[in-house]
């Protein structure tokens, strides 16, 4: 499909969508039909959306596109985890991994390429800051993985690659559609916005947005937050733990979930428990312990499995609901914080694309 087309439908929510059918002179009802053709059918092509007229059809054909990142490479992993390296149309790569859990299956969804915010212990930093995401390249993952399984994941969470907050209204407009009948249809709970902490955004969120909040801690005071999230010295953890309390508040259902990396030695001792049992008191709180994933070049250990239960435990005494996020897809480097949009494997060979096995037949 020519990519010189002026828009792309997949950066459309319900209101864009029906605002350009609109400006077409067609009727608002036009566009919720061809929100739902693409994203509830997975119809791309103007020709098979059989409820339009000839006429609009052709307007479409002109002026618009479904124009959607490419899946480059597919990598599944031994535990049922597969990441996507998808690529954009100015070359840029991202990742998306889709995590089944039972009946659960989450997809993990990247808003930018690369992250601009310096975590010391997360690999993404590595690569420095390229771009934020547009609302098709960010809801194209979703479009993807929904296609790929053969039906809609039932949670989304935003907690690949990016700072969602650091885009805000794309990542917005795009989880409006995770969660719009006429798209993905999922509940608000099922919708997790996971942020470092820009705290002006998480205010202005909760005007705007109900869905869930996952927010990065890591330590429970600002000399340690300062060395490992460094944005904590713009947002220290006095403005920070206010804002998320105030996200929570009108809803009882509600906790906010703490993400919180197990480093040997540096944020895991019991004093540590302490001071975060200190800091979170009279939030709603739900704790979820990270054991740190690797990568080279970095110096960081993993916390034995012992000092984590110790922990724990700690936390749950304290009637912190605290539990150990089980590491997946680590064998395909598509574990939190791994996330590179590369596309070579560990030895630095690269990976046989899925364009290049089509290209042999090797696949469909
Ligand atoms: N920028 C957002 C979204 C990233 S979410 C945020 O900071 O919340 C990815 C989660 O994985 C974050 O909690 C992040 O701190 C964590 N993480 C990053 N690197 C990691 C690593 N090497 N091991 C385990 N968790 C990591």
């Amino acid at each position: 499909m020519a990519s010189d087309k002026p828009v792309n439908l997949l950066d459309l929510d319900r209101k864009a969508m029906e605002d350009y059918f609109t400006s077409l002179g067609a009727k608002p009802f036009h566009g919720r039909n061809v929100l739902k053709w693409i994203h509830k059918h997975g119809v791309t092509d103007f020709g098979q959306m059989t409820d339009l007229s000839k006429k609009l059809r052709a307007s479409l054909h002109a002026q618009a596109q479904v124009r959607l990142p490419e899946i480059v490479l597919e990598q599944p992993s031994l535990d049922g985890t597969v990441k996507w390296v998808m690529e954009l149309a100015d070359g840029q790569r991202i990742e998306t991994v889709y995590i089944p859990d039972g009946h659960r299956s989450t997809v993990c969804v990247s808003s930018q390429v690369g992250c601009a915010l310096d975590c010391s212990f997360c690999s993404t930093a590595r690569q420095g800051f390229n771009r934020n995401l547009s609302v098709g390249e960010i809801i194209g993952q979703v479009w993807h993985v929904t296609r790929r399984m053969g039906k809609p994941p039932t949670n989304v969470v935003l907690m690949g690659m990016g700072e969602p907050l650091a885009n805000f209204a794309p990542v917005v407009r795009a989880m409006d559609l995770m969660q719009d009948d006429l798209a993905y249809m999922l509940s608000k709970y099922r919708v997790t916005i996971s942020t470092s902490g820009i705290v002006p955004n998480l205010y202005r969120l909760r005007e705007v947005s109900d869905v869930s909040l996952a927010v990065s801690l890591h330590a429970p005071d600002n000399e340690l937050r300062n060395e490992l999230v460094p944005i904590n010295r713009k947002y220290p953890l006095e403005t920070l733990i206010p804002a998320c309390r105030a996200f929570v508040r009108n809803d009882k259902r509600r906790k906010v979930t703490w993400e919180y990396v197990m480093l040997d030695g540096v944020n895991d001792s019991l004093g540590h428990a302490r001071a975060l049992i200190r800091l979170l008191e009279g939030t709603p709180s739900k704790m979820n312990l990270i054991p740190f994933n690797p990568f080279p070049g970095t110096d960081y250990r993993t916390s034995p499995p012992e000092r984590i239960e110790a922990f724990r435990q700690k936390l749950m005494k304290a009637g912190i609901m605290a539990i150990l996020r089980k590491t997946r897809g680590d064998d395909i480097d598509a574990a939190c914080g791994q996330l590179v949009g590369k596309v070579q494997d560990r030895s630095g060979r690269t990976m046989v694309s899925l364009r290049q096995r089509q290209l042999q037949g090797l696949s469909t």
